[in-house]
């Protein structure tokens, strides 16, 4: 079944509706989509039963709301239990205003995902951009076809699952090939390799492929060959640490504002945004946005602004050379910048339950591992936390899993999390929430997670309960353990910014610290790792956006020295 064309399947009982969005669906997706059309919906859920048991691929389901269909949503929402990974699109008719708040809030309560309107022409450009977005959602949801990387190796190993998550989030097709089975340890033989250490990484874009046994984050840069090194006498006009959305966004206006701009990551564009399914929140995108494809677009407008990138590098040192600023990294290498951004955001904060520790990547994640909800298919899933990203975890990880338990330290989750997802956890049927709950303890089988024990951290009982999956999202901390002591912090480790009140004839000789600029003079911060920040997207981008207005004042007010500008190429 596996080369059969994906359905999109489309069900109404609205004639009209029925024959314009047929005709469309038939026009533009007919060459790579098997397009199913039923005209009522017992027809449509008996059609979408035969799909499930023959293990047919079914993309997306649409279902109509409107004066002429009353049925679509409730079809839409039992559609879930069929195909949980196929995207539901609701479509009504242009000028039905009754009916939008109904259908807004059966989205809000994850009966769909998307609302389009019925084209009333031909190429209308609006209506198939929204679909084929949600093809590209649902298509990255399932692995690229195409495999320009193939991954060999533990299903459940932390080191296999933190570069299949990396190679995801920067839009490496991959593959990912269980050393476990036939079909992997024939893959092994075929490439001469008789029980390897793995992972085993296959670039199999380069001529000839390139094989790479347990390969370090560094050696995977170097063989992709995009990464390497600055020349070590290079001076930068801006280097940004961390390539989340406000170091992307520092990026994008440095480089497309003229400055030499240089990006260093240790893991995968897009920061925490990055591992997020659904922003629904980020202005402009009315249907919501993957934080990955958010930051794969940010990613790519600061590289066509004239941004470098240096990936897989953690840098691990600042300091100052005279008026140049110094940024250490992993490898060995120093770049030079005449200022930098710091954007390194900020960790999670751990469980505090030494037998789940070593179990990190094999059933316990921490954040929401949007990669590894798939994996979750029919199982007993936990999520730990009180918060947003708790609760769209927990939504996200309920479209897989057979169950979802959301285990929340307080007896109430009004304080920390927003009410549409209070709603929406209330209204799925395969969510449970349990107040005044933790992970206490664990315990394996096979290497792998197999059971928790929860209950009320001040006392009382306590229950085993078996779990294949725990995603952990319990709070942060900001990721400043490399910065020097001359980098002023807060008592949480957060980055200081701004005019320093007690620094009084620095202020009065117009001498103050730059908003966002830090107690190290040319180095500034951005985003999540700043101390005050609003822990968003939104913000974060502004953040971005702001310091290289800033920065301009910095740098016309500190030149370049004249052998420094010979070597960065710019004029002082
Ligand atoms: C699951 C989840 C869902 C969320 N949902 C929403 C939402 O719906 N709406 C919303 O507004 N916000 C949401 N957020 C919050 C939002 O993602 C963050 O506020 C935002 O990503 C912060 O951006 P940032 O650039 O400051 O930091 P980050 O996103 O944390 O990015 C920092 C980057 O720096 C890199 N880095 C760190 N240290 C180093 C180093 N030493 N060397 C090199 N690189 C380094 C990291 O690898 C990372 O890529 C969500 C967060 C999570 C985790």
């Amino acid at each position: 079944m596996e080369d059969l064309d994906p359905v999109l399947l489309l069900a109404t009982t609205d004639p009209t509706s029925r024959e314009v969005l047929a005709a469309e669906l038939r026009r533009r997706y007919g060459g790579d989509y098997e397009v199913v059309v039923c005209a009522d919906y017992a027809h449509a859920r008996a059609v979408l039963e035969g799909l499930r048991r023959w293990h047919r691929q079914v993309a997306l389901v649409i279902g109509c709301y409107g004066p002429g269909d009353r049925d679509g949503l409730d079809f839409l929402r039992r559609a879930y239990a069929l195909h949980p990974s196929a995207k539901r699109v609701v479509a009504a008719v242009w000028g039905d205003f009754e009916s939008t708040s109904t259908v807004f809030a059966a989205i809000a309560h994850g009966h769909a995902e998307l609302l389009v309107l019925r084209p009333e022409r031909r190429r209308d450009e609006e209506f198939h951009g929204a679909l084929v977005d949600a093809l590209d959602d649902w298509h990255l949801a399932q692995g690229i076809g195409f495999e320009a990387v193939r991954l060999i190796g533990e299903q459940r190993d932390e080191r296999t699952h933190s570069l299949r998550d990396s190679f995801g989030r920067n839009h490496i097709p991959l593959a990912f090939h269980d050393a476990g089975t036939d079909a992997g340890q024939r893959m092994l033989a075929d490439l001469g390799l008789e029980d390897p250490d793995l992972p085993v990484v296959v670039l199999a874009f380069t001529s000839p492929p390139t094989t790479l046994v347990a390969p370090t984050d560094l050696e995977i840069a170097d063989a992709f060959g995009l990464t390497r090194p600055p020349p070590a006498d290079h001076v930068y006009d801006v280097v940004v640490v961390g390539a989340g959305p406000s170091g992307l966004a520092a990026a994008v206006y440095a480089s497309s504002e003229g400055l030499s701009t240089l990006v260093v990551e240790q893991q995968a564009v897009g920061g925490q945004a990055g591992t997020s399914s659904l922003i629904r929140n980020y202005p402009g995108f009315s249907r919501g946005v993957s934080g990955a494809h958010l930051a794969y677009r940010s990613f790519q407008q600061a590289w066509a602004f004239g941004t470098e990138y240096s990936f897989m590098r953690q840098v691990q040192g600042l300091g100052a050379e005279g008026m140049l600023r110094t940024v250490s990294m992993s490898d060995g290498s120093v770049v030079r910048g005449r200022s930098v951004v710091i954007a390194t955001g900020v960790d999670y904060r751990r469980l505090d339950v030494p037998e789940l520790e070593g179990l990190v990547g094999r059933g316990v994640y921490y954040g929401a591992a949007v990669s590894e909800a798939p994996s979750m298919t029919g199982q007993e899933v936990y999520v730990v936390g009180g918060g947003n990203s708790a609760g769209q975890a927990a939504l996200h990880l309920a479209r897989y899993a057979r169950h979802v338990t959301l285990l929340v330290r307080g007896p109430t989750l009004a304080a920390s999390m927003s009410d549409y997802l209070i709603a929406q956890l209330e209204a799925t049927r395969n969510v449970a929430i349990r107040y005044r709950s933790a992970v206490l303890g664990g315990r394996e089988a096979d290497g792998c997670l197999a059971g928790l024990t929860v209950g009320d951290p001040r006392g009382g009982g306590t229950e085993e309960v078996p779990a294949a999956g725990l995603f952990v999202l319990i709070g942060s901390v900001p990721r400043t353990s490399w910065l020097p002591d001359e980098v002023a912090r807060d008592d949480a480790g957060f980055v200081r910014t701004g005019p320093d009140p007690a620094d009084a004839a620095g202020m009065a000789q117009g001498q103050a610290r730059l908003p966002l600029e830090t107690s190290l003079p040319g180095v500034f911060a951005v985003g999540d790792v700043r101390s005050g920040s609003i822990k968003r997207v939104a913000t974060a981008v502004g953040d971005g956006a702001t310091v290289i207005a800033l920065l301009h004042g910095y740098l016309a007010a500190h030149p370049l020295e004249r052998s420094a500008a010979a070597s960065s190429g710019a004029h002082p």
